[in-house]
């Protein structure tokens, strides 16, 4: 299969979707792989690296577009990337439809065969091309937390640990999955005392069987949050229903009870975000502030470590371009019940269940 490896143009990603490792098992069969000319430069693999495994350098993102059967990406297609992809073209990348109508009515009208990361799905329920990217960003997080509760970023001037004599910051975590409990992780890690939501007894049972005595978890409804935030220092959005638009867990009234220079982080932007004033940011300009509070909504926070995530996320992604690229991808579909529920869009018409619930209820 001609398998093509554009660069990513989102702002300040960085990663890229297919290593020099990943080439050279690809080319042992006799794939052929066209990769944009410095594409792995950013996540630490030069040109020359990609060629001695067996790729093909094209000098634009046009050309790889054009030669490709398979287009391998690591973030959705944005606006100047819609006309690039055609009828047939199997497009293998993470998109989050719920959030964004715009680049589902054009992938419709692509006719491309769109293949989502994110609802890739294993027996259990778990989402294995989620779950690497969730444990940089829910780590990040609390990184990214405790840097803009510092006063020069017009957070509270807290020190998320405290010192001795001084009680630590508390911190909120909405949702005890992967990037809940990475960063609940991280948070406790430096000290501070966490409370950790879900609507899963099950998850906080785990949670509150495997986290120390500081992390505490708590029924997430709208009474505990409500309780919880008017003292709190870091907020971090970390909910998921597979597919779905996140739900509005903290409201735009909300921030009235909250303390000024109170952070509030919220991974789950790429799923329409789970704080009702939440709006996509960048890593360029990462921050607004909203009735005193800081938000963060960077939709690709694990943009920002590309040689840590692009390694995490191909460790995962390329058994499964594997499978495509020596199957097909009906076959591979028909063949792995998990990469079939990824299957979002075929030639214009629409397969994940999702993406049609949206549609109908806009
Ligand atoms: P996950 O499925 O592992 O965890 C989600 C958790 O949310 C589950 O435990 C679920 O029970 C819980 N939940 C659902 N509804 C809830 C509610 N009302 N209150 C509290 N908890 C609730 O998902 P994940 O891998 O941790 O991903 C979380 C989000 O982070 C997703 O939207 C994902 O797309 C996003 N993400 C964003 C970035 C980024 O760069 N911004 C990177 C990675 C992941």
């Amino acid at each position: 299969m001609k398998i093509g490896v554009p660069i990513e143009v989102k702002n300040n990603e960085s990663r890229v979707s297919i290593t020099p490792a990943g080439v050279f098992e690809l080319s042992k069969l006799n794939h052929q792989i066209y990769v944009q000319a410095e594409a792995g430069l950013a996540s630490g693999f030069t040109d020359l690296d990609y060629r001695e495994a067996g790729a093909e350098i094209l000098p634009d993102i046009a050309s790889v577009y054009e030669v490709a059967e398979m287009i391998v990406k690591v973030k959705e297609p944005i606006k100047e990337e819609y006309k690039l992809a055609r009828k047939g073209q199997i497009i293998f990348t993470y998109f989050h439809f719920a959030s964004s109508k715009k680049l589902t009515d054009a992938m419709i009208a692509s006719e491309a065969i769109c293949i989502a990361y994110e609802t890739v799905q294993d027996a259990d329920g778990s989402l294995p091309l989620l779950t690497p990217m969730s444990e940089v960003a829910g780590r990040m997080a609390t990184q990214q937390g405790a840097k803009y509760l510092e006063k020069p970023t017009r957070g509270k001037g807290i020190l998320l640990g405290g010192v001795p004599g001084v009680t630590p910051g508390k911190v909120l975590v909405l949702g005890a999955g992967v990037v809940g409990i990475q960063a609940a992780k991280m948070a406790a890690g430096l000290g501070a005392h966490v409370i950790i939501f879900d609507i899963s007894m099950k998850r906080l049972r785990y949670v509150n069987d495997i986290m120390p005595s500081h992390v505490t978890t708590a029924f997430s409804n709208e009474y505990n949050i409500r309780k919880h935030i008017k003292d709190a220092d870091l907020i971090i959005g970390a909910v998921l229903i597979a597919g779905a638009k996140a739900p509005k867990l903290i409201t735009k009234d909300m921030l009235k009870d909250m303390q000024p220079g109170t952070v509030m982080v919220d991974v789950a932007v790429d799923q329409g975000g789970c704080f009702e004033t939440t709006r996509p940011t960048t890593h360029e300009d990462p921050t607004y502030i909203i009735d005193d509070v800081v938000h963060y909504c960077v939709t690709n926070m694990p943009g920002a470590v590309p040689y840590t995530s692009t390694l995490a996320l191909t460790n995962v992604t390329f058994p499964f371009i594997f499978e495509i690229a020596n199957k097909g991808w009906k076959e591979a579909c028909a063949f792995n019940p998990a990469l079939a529920k990824g299957l979002s869009l075929d030639e214009g018409e629409i397969i994940c269940k999702e993406i049609l619930k949206d549609r109908a209820m806009a």
